[in-house]
């Protein structure tokens, strides 16, 4: 392996690197950094996040440009806010040493003037996202004319967002002559295409296998259905106490529901999502980053910023829609040296998607079981003794107490102290595990059920119930109501308290969930959404009723817990359907102002 002085660095920029702890190039860095100082060919790097990228790009170019020339030479595209602006600080931190190097960095949500100024004052390096970039182009405060080279940042990402139209621009504003070098984890036809169109005889390079996962990570999936996704959740959060974990979901919506869920049930979590303003955003990543918050739960686009290095795991909510975009997650753990697990929730459906996966990353996913109620007792009591054994005393605070404390226990035998202390800490937690259910039994007869109701049939969940003064007659009439289609079938119909089920002509699925979405309906005053749900017969309180063995406050693990299964907002007050919910993208709506439903400034664990 060489060293940063082999690959053909200058002394200040070695000197910066030693500064932040770069000891050896990694792979990327090795190949990526010779390459470009040493030819003016375009440059197609297949790369993965957290595998050194940054610096494999933006290394030769300062070694390259002219300090003394205050013209923009590099533009280096990125697909999100907080990706560019750690691009940018990455960027001046590898500058230290170097005088009059000058880096601006362009995003939404945050003041254009402020830009533009330091625009004009020269800057030889821009980091932007698409969207701003192309702003500043038309307002002819970015001029892209003497640009040597350009970085396409996450390529792969950019195209998915939709940035099409932009990255076009900014490659129509660049000279001829500038080397284009292309980073991406992933590379679909649309990166190609980027590739063949806009990219000379480009030299490849990788980081490893293309697309392929890190060594680092296991893979593993756990089989739920959709009532018994968030217990499931839940119980892995459980097991591994020290978790610090991004959990993805594939919308904004969900990413709120599960964080609130979690954040109601004492876990130390919270939400990043694109309906969060830039501030908002900050300030999460800050907590996570600082682990004030253990579990992150983040739509795919607003977590593509965050460099975090020692998740212990990456949980898929729900799988991403492109499944190229798997290599994206999991690869945000085991990186640096460290291991990691990506775990997949799959419902029968979803499974289908692991080969597919497995292909790419080239590893199987390993089959794991929801743990049971006794194995998290288990582990959450050794970790409680792990740390008790480990645990400083500070002898000259605590001293002037002990001899009362002494006192009292005087009568206990070690035992029974031992036992004591455990119980005072675990009794809570305990009897919430006590009865817990088999949720890998739960699943399978939910699955089976599912297949054992009538084919031809959807079901269907909508949102209110006896409560509302529903009943059969009423329900017909409602769905009547949305012009769904002529003469449907409708079968079963489950009126339950709060919610009640339904069953349609399997072929009026989607034109149903349309109607009720474009029709927002409203039953006696409260808005009606539907969903499609599992085919489960009801035989009276399923979901509605759950008990909540946990009381009000635990003393256990300073969380609170409501009972599984009872995951709070049953999607109430907003006339919703959950297919329309569209994928996250943030970057495009920048600014946007976060939803009042937040977790916000709720509890936390006290720890
Ligand atoms: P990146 O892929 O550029 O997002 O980098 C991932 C992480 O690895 C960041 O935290 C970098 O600071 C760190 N990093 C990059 N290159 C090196 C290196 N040669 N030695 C140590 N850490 C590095």
């Amino acid at each position: 392996m060489s060293t940063f002085l082999e690959l053909g660095l200058k002394e200040p920029i070695i000197k910066a690197l030693t500064d932040l702890g770069y000891e050896k190039p990694t792979v990327i860095q090795e190949k990526a950094i010779p390459q470009i100082i040493s030819s003016t060919d375009d440059l197609k790097a297949f790369a993965q996040t957290g595998t050194g990228k940054t610096a494999a790009f933006s290394l030769p170019i300062i070694e390259l440009l002219e300090a003394s020339n205050n013209n923009v030479q590099a533009i280096i595209l990125s697909p999100t806010r907080e990706l560019a602006v750690q691009i940018g600080n990455n960027i001046k931190d590898f500058c230290k040493y170097i005088k009059d190097i000058r880096v601006t960095t362009v995003y939404g949500g945050s003041s254009i003037e402020d830009q533009i100024r330091s625009l004009k004052k020269g800057s030889q390096i821009v980091v932007g996202t698409p969207g701003r970039t192309v702003d500043l182009i038309n307002r002819r405060a970015l001029k892209l004319g003497n640009v040597q080279w350009l970085v396409l940042d996450e390529a792969d990402e950019m195209l998915n967002m939709g940035f099409k139209d932009e990255l076009d621009k900014v490659l129509e504003a660049t000279p001829e002559t500038k080397q284009t070098l292309l980073f991406s984890a992933t590379f679909p036809r649309e990166v190609e295409s980027i590739a063949r169109n806009y990219m000379t005889k480009p030299i490849e390079i990788t980081s490893g296998q293309k697309n392929q996962g890190s060594d680092n990570v296991s893979h593993e999936y756990y089989s739920v259905t959709e009532r018994t996704r968030y217990p499931a959740l839940k119980r892995i959060a459980d097991l591994n106490p020290n978790i610090y974990a991004i959990i993805f979901c594939r919308t904004r919506r969900e990413t709120q529901e599960v964080a609130d869920n979690l954040i109601k049930d004492g876990y130390s979590a919270d939400s990043l999502h694109g309906d969060l303003s830039q501030a908002q955003r900050d300030s999460v990543m800050g907590k996570f980053r600082k682990k004030t918050i253990q579990i992150l739960v983040a739509t795919d686009v607003a977590a593509r910023g965050l460099d975090v290095s020692e998740l212990t795991h990456v949980i898929n909510h729900k799988l991403p829609d492109q499944i190229e975009n798997y290599t994206h997650r999991s690869g945000r753990t085991g990186r640096a040296g460290n291991k990691g697990i990506s775990i997949v929730l799959v419902n029968g459906k979803e499974k289908g998607k692991l080969r597919p996966i497995e292909k790419i990353i080239q590893k199987k996913f390993i089959e794991a079981k929801v743990p049971s109620g006794k194995e998290i007792c288990q582990n959450q009591l050794m970790n409680l003794i792990d740390k008790v054994q480990a645990i400083e005393v500070n002898e000259t605070q605590i001293n002037e107490f002990l001899p009362s404390i002494y006192e009292k226990l005087k009568d206990l035998e070690r035992e029974e102290l031992i036992q004591k202390f455990v119980s005072l800490e675990f009794n809570t937690m305990l009897a919430y595990y006590e009865n817990a259910k088999d949720l890998n039994d739960l699943s399978s007869r939910d699955n089976s059920r599912a297949r054992s109701t009538n084919e031809n049939m959807t079901r269907f969940f909508i949102n209110i119930g006896r409560k509302d003064s529903l009943n059969p007659a009423k329900l017909i009439g409602l769905i009547n109501d949305q012009n769904i289609g002529d003469k449907i079938e409708i079968g079963a119909i489950d009126i339950l308290d709060t919610f009640s089920f339904f069953e349609l002509d399997k072929n009026f699925e989607d034109k149903a969930l349309d109607a009720f979405s474009s029709n927002q309906p409203d039953f006696d005053g409260r808005s009606v959404n539907i969903e499609v749900t599992k085919k489960e017969r009801s035989g009276g309180k399923r979901r509605g009723g759950s008990k909540k063995p946990f009381g009000k406050k635990d003393g256990g693990f300073g969380r609170r817990r409501s009972a599984e299964g009872s995951s709070s907002k049953r999607r109430s007050d907003s006339s919703s359907i959950r297919r329309t919910d569209r994928p996250d993208r943030s970057e495009r709506n920048s600014g946007g102002e976060r939803k009042s439903s937040s977790g916000f400034g709720r509890r936390r664990r006290e720890n």
